[in-house]
C-alpha cells in the first residue's frame, strides 16, 4: 500500500513535469523570426529582379511563399494563445495532481500507473446505452503527450461491435479515438490545467451518454443487419438470406417461391410463363415443345397448355381434312360428283 502511494506521488511529479516541461511555444518570438525570414526573401527577390537573374528570382519567390505560409500559421497560433491566456487558468501542483490520482483510485476500480511508459490507465465500469451492452472501456492517458491534441486512447475491454462496422466499439468511439463532441472543450481544459481526475470523469461521462447526431453507428442499428435491397435495418434473427445467392434481405424484399416455399432475392426469383406465379429457377421447367419456362402445375407431361392446345388444334384440323377427303372420294364413287373432263 505504502509502495503504491509512493508510486502515485512519483507519477504526479512526472505528470507535472510533462505539463510544465514542454516549453510553452514562444509564439511571439516565433512570429518575429517569421517576419525576419519574409523580409530576407523579399529583399533577395527584389535584388534578383533588379539584376534580371531569372533562376534566382524564381527560387526567392518560392522561398518567400513558404515563409509567408509559415507566418500565417504562426499568426493563427499566436491568436489562439492570446485567447487562452485571457481565460482564468488553474496552475497544477504536485499535491493537486497526486490528490487527483488518489481521487481516481476512489472513483474507479481499476487504475493502473505505468511510469516507464508514462501512462495512466483507468477502466470504466460496464457501459450500456439504450439497453445495448457495450462492456467496460479502458482510457489510456499518455502523459508524455499531455500538451498535444489527443494524448489519450479509448479501448473496449471486450468489444461488442455493431454488426455493420468492426472498427467501432461505441457509438462515439472509432478505432481507439473518442469523438468528444460537446465534451471537447472541457477535456482540453482539464488536461491543460492538470486536472487528471476531471479528465477521466469527463471521458467516462461522454462514454455514458449517447448523442445520435454524432454517432458513428446509431445505437438502434447495433445488433441489426441492413437489408441489401431497401437499406432498412433488420434484427439479426429476422434477416432472410436468398436461398440461391445468400444476399441478406428483409422479409418484404424477399419473395417466396410458390412451388418450394424457399425465399429468394429479386434477381434469383423468376415467374411461370403461364400462371405468372413467383417460381425459383430450380422449380421452373421448360416445355418440351416451345422451350419456355413454366411451373410444375402448368406443364402436362412436360408440355405447356399453349403447346397442348396447338397440338389439339392441329390434330382436329388434320381429322377434318381427312373427313373431307373421304367424303369427296365417296361422292366420286357414287357418281354424284361432276368429274372434270
Ligand atoms: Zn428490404
Ligand atoms: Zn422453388
Ligand atoms: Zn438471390
Ligand atoms: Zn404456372
Ligand atoms: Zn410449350
Amino acid at each position: 500500500m505504502k509502495k503504491e502511494l509512493k508510486n502515485d506521488y512519483r507519477a504526479a511529479v512526472d505528470i507535472l513535469q510533462a505539463l510544465q516541461g514542454v516549453p510553452t511555444p514562444k509564439a511571439m518570438t516565433a512570429l518575429d523570426e517569421s517576419f525576419n525570414q519574409c523580409r530576407r526573401w523579399r529583399r533577395r527577390l527584389e535584388l534578383a529582379n533588379a539584376r534580371n537573374w531569372k533562376a534566382a528570382a524564381n527560387d526567392s519567390a518560392d522561398r518567400l511563399g513558404g515563409a509567408l505560409d509559415i507566418l500565417r500559421m504562426r499568426s493563427t497560433h499566436a491568436i489562439d494563445n492570446l485567447t487562452r491566456q485571457t481565460k482564468p487558468h488553474l496552475e497544477p501542483t504536485e499535491t493537486s495532481v497526486y490528490r487527483d490520482i488518489e481521487g481516481l483510485r476512489g472513483e474507479f476500480e481499476h487504475v493502473t500507473i505505468d511510469r516507464a511508459n508514462q501512462r495512466i490507465t483507468v477502466r470504466t465500469s460496464s457501459i450500456s446505452l439504450e439497453y445495448v451492452e457495450l462492456g467496460s472501456f479502458e482510457i489510456f492517458l499518455n502523459w508524455k503527450f499531455i500538451k498535444e491534441t489527443s494524448p489519450y486512447d479509448v479501448l473496449a475491454v471486450e468489444p461488442n461491435y455493431p454488426s455493420s462496422n468492426h472498427s467501432v466499439t461505441h457509438p462515439h468511439v472509432q478505432g481507439e479515438s473518442l469523438c468528444e463532441g460537446e465534451g471537447s472543450d472541457a477535456i482540453r481544459r482539464a488536461l491543460d490545467e492538470g486536472r487528471i481526475y476531471d479528465f477521466f470523469c469527463i471521458v467516462d461521462h461522454v462514454l455514458r451518454n449517447y448523442n445520435p447526431d454524432s454517432a458513428y453507428v446509431q445505437i438502434e442499428d447495433w445488433n441489426g443487419v441492413s437489408c441489401k435491397a431497401c437499406g432498412d435495418n433488420v434484427d439479426q434473427d429476422k434477416v432472410v438470406g436468398c436461398c440461391k445467392c445468400e444476399t441478406e434481405l428483409c422479409l418484404d424484399c424477399s419473395t417466396s417461391c410458390d412451388s418450394c416455399g424457399d425465399r429468394f432475392c429479386s434477381e434469383c426469383i423468376s415467374s411461370c410463363g403461364c400462371c405468372v406465379d413467383d417460381v425459383c429457377q430450380m422449380c421452373l421447367k421448360s416445355c418440351n415443345d416451345c422451350g419456355d419456362s413454366f411451373c410444375n402445375t402448368c406443364l402436362f407431361e412436360g408440355t405447356c397448355d399453349d403447346c397442348i392446345s396447338k397440338q389439339n388444334e392441329a390434330s382436329e384440323e388434320e381429322s377434318r381434312n381427312t373427313v373431307q377427303t373421304v367424303a369427296a372420294v365417296h361422292a366420286i364413287c357414287d357418281g354424284k360428283a361432276t368429274v372434270p373432263a
